[in-house]
């Protein structure tokens, strides 16, 4: 860890520790409690399969009340404002080789072309 410093905002202390799941590196005095890590791990991770999950992120991206819970919850463990973990989340992160749109998007679309609506 040396070198790094604190992922918490505004600190710049260095690192003992990062977080197993997700990396995310903090100092003595901000490396979270073993219950809040598992708290925000569970966060991390589906903050992550939405960015990665076109159908996950249609249903939980961002604009729904969950998204922006989840967002909250990161924003509060790491220090940092709500609007900037939300700006940082709503990324869409599908790999290039099999980017698409969701599933439902996809049907509607076909159920139009054939004339059902
Ligand atoms: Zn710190």
């Amino acid at each position: 860890m040396t070198g790094f410093v604190c992922e918490h905002a505004g600190c710049r202390q260095p690192v003992i520790a990062a977080m197993p799941d997700n990396g995310a590196c903090f100092c003595a005095e901000h490396f979270p409690s073993r219950t809040v890590r598992a708290l925000c791990d569970a966060v991390v991770y589906v903050l992550n399969r939405i960015q990665q999950d076109p159908d996950l992120r249609w249903v939980m991206g961002w604009g729904t009340e969950s998204f922006h819970r989840l967002c909250v919850a990161e924003a509060a463990v790491k220090g940092e404002e709500v609007n900037a973990v939300e700006g940082r989340r709503r990324v869409d992160l599908q790999p290039d080789y099999r980017k698409r749109e969701p599933e439902v998007v996809v049907l509607r679309e076909k159920l139009r072309a054939a004339g059902v609506e």
